[in-house]
């Protein structure tokens, strides 16, 4: 049976970290977060996010928006929070309400401020291996975690399922870093059993519950489960069908405490990194 991956744990290490360097620290991190949607998923996060920041002394600033916002006022804050030096990281919680455009809003973030790494320079950087100024939090989590947990990426072959702008596509690209042989599929691959079976090292990050089950698990893989559904019985589940995967599985990631406590350390820290970079 799979030892389990505890993210819990690995996160509140690196908190505990931060919070000490922090100490040392003549001045504090501070961290503008937008909310600009009715997501009740999108409040619980931002929450978390605001909580986890007071525990470990950085400061956040929360701008909640009704959906009577409008493109033009949201872009203006941003360029006020872009010309603040007192704030170091701009984050936009996804999705935005519809009459929004997302795109519009991710790409005016100063760079140096993109504290969600989802600006197209710091993709850009990413793809070409040229140190962003942050990468996505949920990839550099589970690189942690997989090195955490003394797994070596080199010559492995890793499957992503899932291919967001969020999650898939910056984690395949950050895996290939680290010298990975990574096949990223989604909704539209054909035979997902087959890809799955082949990998050494499977992640999937689709919000699709049971998708991974069992049979498409090579023998000794190691697992990885982004996914977070709330069931109606108010249960969060993952994507991979654990009781049954973990049986096949060498190790394997919990949901909850695997990969959603590492997201939010690496928030942190990334808000931690920008600060730096900016002091
Ligand atoms: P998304 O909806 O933007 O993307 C989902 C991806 O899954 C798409 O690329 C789609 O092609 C693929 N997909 C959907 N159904 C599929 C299927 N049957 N077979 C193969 N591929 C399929 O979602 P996202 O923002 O990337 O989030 C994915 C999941 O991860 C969600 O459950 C989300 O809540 C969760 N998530 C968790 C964390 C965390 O910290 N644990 C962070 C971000 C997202």
């Amino acid at each position: 049976m799979a030892d389990i991956i505890d993210g819990k744990r690995v996160a509140d290490n690196i908190c505990k970290k931060l919070k000490e360097k922090l100490k040392h620290e003549s001045s504090t991190p501070t961290l503008a977060v937008i909310l600009a949607n009715n997501n009740s998923a999108s409040k619980i996060y931002v929450s978390a996010k605001e909580k986890k920041s007071s525990q470990i002394g950085i400061k956040t600033c929360i701008y909640r928006f009704d959906s009577s916002i409008t493109q033009g006022n949201l872009i203006k804050l941003i360029h006020e929070l872009n010309a603040d030096d007192s704030v170091n990281g701009i984050l936009v919680q996804l999705p935005l309400y519809k009459h929004l455009n997302q795109n519009e809003i991710l790409n005016i973030i100063d760079p140096k401020k993109d504290v969600d790494g989802f600006h197209p320079i710091n993709t850009g950087r990413l793809c070409s291996n040229l140190n962003p100024y942050a990468i996505p939090c949920t990839p550099k989590g589970i690189l942690k975690l997989l090195n955490e947990y003394g797994i070596k990426l080199q010559g492995k072959n890793v499957v992503v399922v899932g291919r967001s702008n969020i999650v898939g596509k910056p984690l395949a690209l950050l895996l290939t870093n680290h010298d990975a042989t990574v096949t990223l599929a989604h909704s539209k691959t054909k035979d997902l059993k087959k890809i799955t079976k082949n990998a050494d090292i499977l992640i999937s990050a689709t919000g699709h519950p049971k998708l991974i089950t069992a049979d498409m698990v090579k023998k000794g893989a190691v697992v990885i489960d982004v996914g977070i559904t709330r069931q109606l019985d108010k249960k969060l589940v993952g994507d991979v069908d654990f009781e049954k995967v973990k049986n096949q599985a060498s190790l394997i990631t919990p949901v909850p405490g695997g990969v959603g406590p590492m997201t939010i350390a690496c928030l942190m820290e990334n808000t931690y990194e920008l600060f730096k970079l900016q002091n």
